[in-house]
């Protein structure tokens, strides 16, 4: 019987893993930019790129705070400092969990400087 076997399920199947697969890929957040990789835990290369603008158009910058990782973020125009990491930030959008313009700086940051961003 299973020479009748419709090939057509399959053929499903394939489309809908290779559709899971792309979007486990865009979920894990890694991706080149500019020449480097970049691990941005939650962001599609798109979004990590528009947001990097944003944070360089508004002069937002990082210091290293005293946690490996973790990076105190300003810019000039607000009184506001967030508390920033690769995966968490203390900006509103950070705490609606949503990747933000901090989170992207800080893991382009240790990119460039060749630290992991996410531990083992
Ligand atoms: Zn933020």
């Amino acid at each position: 019987m299973s020479a009748f076997k419709n090939p057509q399920p399959n053929a499903l199947e394939a489309v809908l893993l290779d559709a899971l697969d792309s979007r486990r890929a865009a979920s894990k957040g890694t991706f080149g930019f500019h020449g480097y990789l970049v691990d941005a835990p939650g962001f599609d290369a798109e979004t990590f790129a528009r947001l990097i603008k944003r944070a360089l158009d508004e002069g937002v910058c990082l210091t290293p705070s005293a946690r490996p990782g973790e990076f105190r973020a300003m810019r000039p125009s607000s009184p506001m400092t967030y508390h920033t990491t690769p995966t968490r930030c203390t900006c509103w959008a950070g705490q609606l969990g949503r990747p933000c313009k901090h989170r992207a700086l800080a893991c382009l940051l240790l990119a460039v400087t060749g630290t992991p961003s996410r531990g083992p």
